[in-house]
Order: C-alpha cells, then sequence, then structure tokens
C-alpha cells in the first residue's frame, strides 16, 4: 500500500478515524516504527555534544508520531472493535512494545541525557525542560538501563509478556460480558425495573429476532436491574454472573484470568527484582506523590479506621432495614444495591428514577459546559470531526479572546464492542511545532444507555445523578490535558503528572454536581420541562452521603488489596498467602464490613490493577481525594463559581501539567499543603454529624 494511502500515515490534521481500517494498522505501525528506530540510531551515534535539540527534541517528535497513530488504533480496539482489528492490535502489540523496552534500557541515550543533565546548559533550561531530563534519567533506570546486557533482555521479555498479558486480560472480560445474556419473556418478571430499562432490553432481543426482553451485564442493563429488580432470584442470577465474570467460576474456561493474575504478578515481581527494589509497589512509586508503600499502607490503614464506624452503622441500618420492611432475613450480596435504593427512597423520599427524569443529556451537557466556560473563562462549540461511529460528537474550546485552546470528541453510550467504563485519552498532546502550537485534542469516553424509545416517543438520553458526576469526572481529565500552557513534550497535560495526583483535576469536578447554582440551570424535567425543584434537591443532598461509610470501606479493600498484592505476595514464593485470592481475602478480613459470597470473583475482572495502570496506585483514588476535597474547600470560601478562584486552579494547576511537583502547584493554588479535613466533612465523617 502507498504510504500516502493509510489514513493512520496522515499527520496533517485530526485523526481520520472515517477511513482507518484494520488492514491500514501493521503497514502504519511498521513503517513509524522503522522511522522511530532510525531517528534513535542517528541521535544515540551522534558524535556531537548532547543538547536539548540534538537529544530531546528529535526523539519527541519520533515517537510523537508513532504515539499519534498507536492512540488511534487503541482508542477503536477500544471502543468499535471488531475481530479484525482487535487482531490487528494484538498483533502489533509486541513490536510497540519491545521498541519501547528498547529505548527505555537503551544505554547510548541514556548516556547523553546524563551528559545534558550535567552540562552547564542544563542550569539555564526552564523548569519544564528540566523535569523533561529528570524523568528521563528515572524513566531509564526503571526501564533497566543501568542493567548488565543478559539482564536486560530478560527484562524486556517480561515487559513484553506483561503488555500481551495485560491486553489478554482485557479481552476475556469483554468477550464474556458480550458472551452473557439472559432472556426475560414475561415484564412481570421485570417489576421494579425502570421502563427505560425495560425498553432497551426488549429493543435488544428484537434486535435479535426474539420475543422477550435480553438482559446483560453491561453497566446500562446490570446496575439498574441490580438496584431495582423485584425478583430476588433474577438479582442473584445476575450478580453470580457478573462477579464471576473471566473467572475459574466463569461460563467458558478459556476466558479464565485466574493463570494470567498470577503469571502477571510473578512478572512484575521478577521485574521489580530485576531492578534491585525490594517488590513491584516500590517500583510503582517511584514516580509518584506517595514516598514508599509504608506510607501508602499507613494512609490507606488510617482512613479504615476512620471510616469503619460509619461503615458499621451503615450496614447494621440496612440489614434492620432489609429484616424489617423488605422481609429479608438475610441479607446478601445481590440484596445491598436494591435494600440500600429502598431505604434511601423511604428515608428520603426520592428515588434515583425520579431524579433522571430532570436530567436530559441536552441539558446536562450544556449546563456542564456552562460551569466551565464561567469558572475557567472559556467557551465551546461543538464542531465538525470524522469520527469512529455515528454517536461521537466533536466540539472546540476557545479562550474568551477567541484563541484556540483545544478539541475534544463526546462518546457517551454503551455498546457491543466497546469497552466498559468511562475515560478520559489523550488524541494529541500540546506540542510547539516552530513558530506554531499544536493544540491538544481528547477522547471522552462513557458507558451510558442510548436515547430509548418510550411508548413509540424517541426520548433525549437521560442520565441518573451518578452518571452526570461520571461525566462531570471525566471532563475534568479532559480539562487537565486541554487547558495545559506547556508545550514541552513529556510534561504536558496529563504527561508526566504523578499517577496519585492524577485524579485532582477530575475529582474537583464533581463537587459542582451538589450545587444548586449548577443543578437549577441544567435540569428539565424530560415531559414537562421543569427545572430540578429545590425540595427534591435538597433531599438529594441529603441523601449524599448515604451510606458513604461502606463506599469508603469497599474502596479501602480495593486500595490494601492492590498493595499486599504488591508488596507482600510473589506466586510461587513461600510467604504468608498461597495465591492472589488469598490476598484478597486477608484484606478483606482486615477492612470489610459487608461479607461477600464465596462466588465472588471481583479480582478477575478487576483491569484496573491487571491490565491498566493502577497496579500499585489503586489508592491515588482516595489520596487524591484528599487533594480536590481541599482543593474544592477555597471554591467553597470564595464563591463556588468564583471566577476568580478558577482562574487560580487553571493557572497553578491545570496550565501546569506536569511541568513541576503536584505537591508544588496544590500548594500554589491552596496557599499550603493538603488537609484531609474537607475530605472527611465532604463525606459525612466527622463526629458532629
Ligand atoms: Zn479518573
Amino acid at each position: 500500500m502507498n504510504a500516502n494511502d493509510n489514513p493512520l500515515l496522515d499527520f496533517t490534521g485530526l485523526p481520520r478515524f472515517d477511513r482507518i481500517a484494520p488492514e491500514h494498522v501493521t503497514p502504519a505501525i511498521e513503517r513509524l516504527l522503522a522511522q522511530a528506530r532510525a531517528t534513535v540510531e542517528r541521535v544515540a551515534t551522534s558524535a556531537a555534544p548532547p543538547d536539548w535539540d540534538g537529544v530531546a527534541a528529535p526523539i519527541a517528535h519520533a515517537l510523537d508520531r508513532l504515539d499519534r497513530a498507536w492512540t488511534a488504533v487503541r482508542h477503536m480496539n477500544a471502543v468499535v472493535s471488531t475481530p479484525a482489528l482487535r487482531e490487528a492490535y494484538n498483533g502489533n502489540l509486541p513490536a510497540v512494545t519491545a521498541f519501547y523496552a528498547d529505548l527505555g534500557q537503551d544505554e547510548r541515550l541514556y548516556g547523553k541525557y546524563k551528559a545534558i543533565a550535567a552540562s552547564p546548559a542544563f542550569a539555564a533550561f526552564d523548569g519544564a525542560q528540566r523535569r523533561v531530563i529528570e524523568n528521563e534519567l528515572r524513566d531509564f533506570r526503571l526501564g533497566g538501563a543501568e542493567l548488565p546486557a543478559d539482564r536486560k533482555a530478560r527484562f524486556k521479555a517480561v515487559q513484553e509478556e506483561l503488555a500481551g498479558l495485560s491486553a489478554k486480560f482485557d479481552d476475556n472480560v469483554l468477550d464474556a460480558t458480550n458472551a452473557w445474556a439472559h432472556y426475560v419473556e414475561d415484564p412481570a418478571g421485570l417489576a421494579g425495573v425502570p421502563a427505560d430499562v425495560v425498553a432497551q432490553a426488549r429493543a435488544d432481543a428484537a434486535a435479535e429476532g426474539r420475543s422477550g426482553h435480553k438482559l446483560t451485564l453491561r453497566a446500562p442493563c446490570y446496575l439498574p436491574v441490580m438496584q431495582y429488580a423485584d425478583d430476588r432470584a433474577l438479582r442473584a442470577r445476575m450478580h453470580r454472573a457478573y462477579s464471576t465474570l473471566a473467572s475459574d467460576l466463569g461460563a467458558d474456561p478459556a476466558l479464565d484470568n485466574t493463570a494470567l493474575i498470577e503469571r502477571i504478578l510473578a512478572l512484575r515481581a521478577e521485574e521489580a527484582e530485576l531492578l534491585g527494589f525490594a517488590n513491584f509497589a516500590e517500583v510503582s512509586l517511584v514516580p509518584k506523590m506517595a514516598a514508599a508503600p509504608a506510607e501508602v499502607l499507613a494512609f490507606v490503614r488510617d482512613l479504615a479506621r476512620r471510616a469503619r464506624p460509619f461503615a458499621e452503622r451503615d450496614y447494621a441500618e440496612l440489614t434492620d432495614f432489609a429484616r424489617t420492611a423488605l422481609g429479608i432475613a438475610d441479607l446478601q450480596a445481590w440484596d445491598l444495591a436494591y435494600a440500600s435504593e429502598q431505604l434511601r427512597q423511604q428515608r428520603y423520599d426520592f428515588s434515583e428514577q425520579e431524579v433522571k427524569r430532570y436530567f436530559r443529556e441536552d441539558r446536562v451537557l450544556a449546563g456542564l459546559f456552562a460551569l466551565v466556560e464561567t469558572i475557567y473563562g472559556v467557551a465551546i462549540a461543538e464542531a465538525r470531526a470524522p469520527v469512529w461511529h455515528p454517536d461521537v460528537r466533536f466540539y472546540d474550546i476557545r479562550d474568551r479572546d477567541g484563541g484556540h485552546v483545544g478539541q475534544f470528541y463526546l462518546d457517551l453510550y454503551a455498546r457491543e464492542g466497546k469497552q466498559s467504563g468511562a475515560w478520559m485519552d489523550d488524541a494529541v498532546n500540546r506540542r510547539r511545532d516552530g513558530e506554531r502550537i499544536r493544540h491538544p485534542v481528547a477522547f471522552l469516553t462513557c458507558n451510558f444507555a442510548p436515547p430509548a424509545e418510550v411508548d413509540g416517543r424517541r426520548q433525549p438520553a437521560l442520565f441518573t445523578h451518578r452518571e452526570v458526576v461520571t461525566l462531570f469526572h471525566e471532563f475534568g481529565h479532559g480539562l487537565h490535558l486541554l487547558l495545559t500552557r506547556v508545550d514541552v513534550p513529556g510534561v504536558s497535560g496529563i504527561e508526566g503528572v504523578e499517577w496519585d495526583a492524577v485524579e485532582l483535576p477530575s475529582q474537583i469536578m464533581e463537587n459542582w454536581c451538589w450545587e444548586w447554582e449548577v443543578l437549577q440551570s441544567m435540569t428539565a424535567h424530560v415531559d414537562t420541562g421543569e427545572p430540578l425543584p429545590r425540595a427534591l434537591f435538597d433531599r438529594m443532598r441529603a441523601a449524599k452521603n448515604f451510606q458513604s461509610g461502606l463506599a469508603t470501606v469497599r474502596q479501602i479493600e480495593f486500595a490494601l488489596f492492590d498493595m499486599l498484592l504488591h508488596t507482600e505476595y510473589v506466586p510461587g514464593r513461600p510467604g504468608p498467602y498461597p495465591d492472589a485470592r488469598a490476598v484478597l481475602a486477608a484484606a478483606r478480613r482486615e477492612v470489610a464490613v459487608v461479607p461477600r459470597p464465596d462466588y465472588d470473583r471481583f479480582m478477575h475482572a478487576f483491569g484496573h490493577i491487571f491490565a491498566g495502570g493502577y497496579a500499585a496506585g489503586y489508592y491515588s483514588y482516595k489520596w487524591a481525594e484528599v487533594l480536590s476535597a481541599d482543593a474544592y474547600s477555597l471554591f467553597e470560601e470564595v464563591g463556588v463559581l468564583s471566577p476568580v478562584a478558577g482562574a487560580r486552579f487553571r493557572d497553578e494547576v491545570l496550565a501546569r501539567g506536569g511541568s513541576r511537583p503536584a505537591l508544588e502547584s496544590f500548594v500554589a493554588f491552596r496557599g499550603r499543603e493538603p488537609q484531609i479535613d474537607a475530605l472527611l466533612r465532604h463525606n459525612g465523617m466527622t463526629t458532629s454529624s
């Protein structure tokens, strides 16, 4: 194929999502890898004294094209996966991983960066450039550049195998999710389930030429069934299927992640050992804010201690209520969401479904954009771009003076072939290209229910308040990428930001979903057009921390499991735990309040730590929540819609990206170091509440 005909090699503008096809992947990636290798060789063997323009700049340029093309492929494989695309992605993954592994341990380049850091010019670098060089030196050490040749080869093999296993882990979860369905013929069997969910289930069955209703384990179906279905046996069936996805108890042994989990952990332990660390958690923490596993464990356990009394109170209330009001004497895992929702309705006199009627997609988006425009002084407008699916929309962000800031894609609805969850990814990072600035572009992906037809009428998509919170969260990640003013590769936007600080810009956004000034104008009842009534809002606020103790200890259980897994367990070695499941059991014994059924294999679908970047890093959510709650408390002090506070957050946090340590950015914004008080107060976990 002529390179000019390959849309993956067109870097003149936005990715050509309307033209990219599986057959383009291999030729494009092979060509870009060859070009990147040639650049690395040229730079590594150059006799010129190493400096920024001779080393850092050309390497960044070569990697940028490879990154952009590979990101487009990875993104499409995540949101419009087909067997051919998955094959193309998985087929090229080893070569891409091998390239980065080689790069990370290239001693010639490592030597050049060391020389730059030691040169007199280094002192004259700006802060962003200095940080890039320091990060490079750190990453070379972590990439194995200091290892002897035989260990380098093994290190590289470990990284390649890990990349393949992570991809396989995700594939198994997606395949197991897609393979499962349960058909309910009689609508009476779905009593309690909201009408729009039932309508979608009917449409999904009809699409297969069947009568009745098709239930799936995708979030827009699974979650409401667990929360609302009166049929206890149906909930038990769905819960079991969901909790055993891709496990030894799953439907298809070929999709069992058990062996993958053990292998991934063994390889991570080996990687740590090769690098001279005591365990993988130590490796994971090097580029993070937290200094050592002991500090993280102390943080997690301190929070567990503070949250436990609240969690125990929550659970006692729930079991009481289930027994007396619902006639459920033995509260089980598949009753928790249902009983919680019933108790919430009884105590606060509203249902999440009632609230959902007010959150029409068009109003929610308009409200989100208006908030961001007010606080950060930008303007958002819909624009056109090639997209990968007709449901995807595209937007421009400009500064108030009309200057271009960035662009983003919005892909909101769940569908087959799309990975579950919600996330933000960088399509393009901000860069200086000669005199020109290249502006950043974000992917914002959610898995909400698409617009449904109810009684023969097409409704706008409706979001639960929880989904609105998710949308705001991901949009916060997007703003971190889009509002950066750094154009140095490696520390622009979210690049180079410590992982345990990365959730600050996203979690802070969640707070505005609880402000009357914001909700008032972003709601309109789907039938009447009325905005959210103040009385209903007040009940939502009152219910905000309903069972927050249980939610907190659940997050702590995951974080503790993750840290113990990567500090105290090595498969096949003598130690306190025979396998990963035993580690999970230990974490639960220590902090959990709610018993889980024996079949619970949530670990087998825990992509965050086995396929994503959260290994020995899941604590980051709570760690960053300390930062985000404390940062938001400044808005609470000066006005939640204050453009002054907004400008300061934009200038000191969002604009800075990874160009300086996250703690410095935080202190510059808040005027002092972070304190945990705001987090406890926001979660209702203070003794006075
Ligand atoms: Zn996030």
